[in-house]
């Protein structure tokens, strides 16, 4: 049972910079008492002068009163540190030579807290701050297995930008809290409560979900930054304003949110796939030759070829014996436009190979039929399935999306599921002993 006392914890902060000290001061306001450890001595002897070694706006204020009323110490050993019921690691962990992240000083400092911490009796939590590849966590906590009892390991990645930090920690960012321990994301929840508002976001999950978050925020934003500097470049060229070209980029948002993306067989349709083209096109007579745009066409392609050898390995061997239905013909619902959907790739490819196809879409039948004639279609989505090996959900029909398994289960052939629309609870497919593989959904194969 966990008995850390949530107000006025002690906790420690292992690295000073940018994000330990943001933190510090953070959890200070929160009310706990705080050990600031870093091994640089230069660092710490200037922090304890309350001289701060970085320019954050409000931290210096916000550190030094806490510092003032004793609630924050700062030390260059992390022995001084260990009577902590929390340890908050932020060191970096900057680039390697060849790409991939260097977490030695991460790995370091675990090492030392789990050696120190190792004969507890009383309930400690390693809480990694410090931004890591996906898989690191695990790793971290497959170490304290044993000691399960008294170590607890929790990730929980920090969303602050310099320069805003603090702004940033009290008002706009997620809580992502990661753990096998539910006691122990209650706890690390707790720690915040002060800070907590009914507009905070909080996320608790799995260390690769949370990993994934972390890598995924920053790269979303760099992708957007990149992408307004080609804009910018193309606008030079083209004697465009680019603050209205963003003006009017913004409204996008609001008809698709980034909140309401989902995940799909690939985008198609009349517009998407050939502005993009065209665009690229025009990027590249401007000297952009290598173009986000570029790259999210040939993702977009590689995106529907995995979905085809995703469906060929399902099949497995004598592809030729096999049918495969496809519920769902046009790239999106609601339209009865076949143009550049995915699902005409998708069936060139399994004809080719010989496998017989069958076909449900309430809309597409007719224009589907004309480029396809070769495919069985059906009025009902039950008939399709009936003796298959293999059923792809490519639209998110009503029709489609209210199937009841326990009847489709009984028809067909195989029962494997490819659902590209994250449409269907898992538990239901489990319990009528489907395969399935979803687009990234906790999947039940
Ligand atoms: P930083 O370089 O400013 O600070 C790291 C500190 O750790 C340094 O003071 C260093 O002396 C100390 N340190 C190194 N090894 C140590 C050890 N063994 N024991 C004690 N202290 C040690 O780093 P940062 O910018 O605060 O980033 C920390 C982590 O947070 C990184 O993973 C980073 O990617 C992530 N992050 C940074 C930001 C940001 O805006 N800077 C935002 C979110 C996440």
């Amino acid at each position: 049972m966990l008995t850390a006392s949530i107000h006025g914890s002690k906790i420690a902060i292992i690295g000073c910079g940018y994000v330990g000290l943001t933190t510090a001061s953070i959890l200070s306001l929160c009310g706990h008492t705080i050990t600031c450890v870093d091994i640089d001595t230069e660092k710490i002897s200037n922090l304890s002068q309350k001289k701060l070694p970085l320019y954050e706006p409000q931290l210096k204020e916000l550190l030094f009163n806490a510092s003032k009323n004793n609630a924050i110490q700062f030390v260059n050993d992390l022995k001084q540190a260990l009577d902590s019921e929390i340890f908050y690691i932020c060191v970096a962990t900057p680039p390697k030579s060849g790409g991939s992240c260097d977490c030695s000083k991460l790995y370091s400092v675990f090492h030392d807290i789990v050696r120190e911490c190792s004969n507890t009796h009383s309930l400690k939590i390693i809480c990694i701050k410090s931004t890591v590849p996906p898989g690191t966590i695990r790793k971290l906590y497959n170490v304290v297995q044993e000691k399960k009892e008294t170590l607890h390991v929790v990730y929980n990645p920090e969303f602050m930008r310099e320069g805003s930090a603090i702004d940033d920690v009290l008002n706009n960012n997620p809580i992502v809290i990661a753990a096998e321990s539910q006691e122990a994301i209650e706890i690390v929840e707790k720690i915040y409560s002060a800070i907590i508002h009914s507009n905070s976001t909080i996320i608790k999950t799995n260390f690769e979900t949370a990993e994934l978050i972390k890598y995924s925020w920053n790269s979303f934003s760099a992708t957007r930054i990149a992408y307004v500097n080609e804009l910018a470049l193309l606008c030079r060229s083209l004697n465009a304003d680019i603050s209205l070209v963003i003006q009017g980029l913004a409204l996008s948002e609001q008809l698709l949110p980034t909140d309401a993306l989902k995940p799909g067989p690939g985008y198609g349709g009349s517009c998407l796939p050939k502005d993009t083209i065209s665009f690229a096109n025009v990027l590249e007579k401007n000297g952009l030759s290598s173009s986000i745009i570029h790259q999210v066409i040939n993702s977009n392609q590689n995106h529907v070829a995995k979905l085809i050898a995703d469906i060929f390995a399902l099949l497995g061997t004598h592809k030729s014996q096999k049918t495969v239905t496809l519920l769902g013909l046009t790239f999106k619902a609601h339209t009865n436009d076949i143009r550049n959907a995915p699902s005409i790739s998708i069936i060139k490819a399994l004809l080719d190979k010989g496998i017989a196809v069958k076909a449900y879409d309430p809309k597409a039948t007719n224009t589907m039929s004309e480029l396809f004639p070769k495919v069985e279609y059906f009025d009902c989505p039950y008939e399709a399935v009936k003796n298959t090996d293999c059923i792809v959900v490519l639209t998110e029909w009503d029709e489609i999306k209210k199937l009841d398994f326990e009847k489709v289960s009984k028809l067909c052939h195989k029962k494997v599921i490819i659902d590209t629309r994250n449409m269907y609870d898992i538990e239901i497919l489990k319990k009528q002993n489907f395969r399935c593989i979803t687009m990234g959904s906790k999947c039940a194969l």
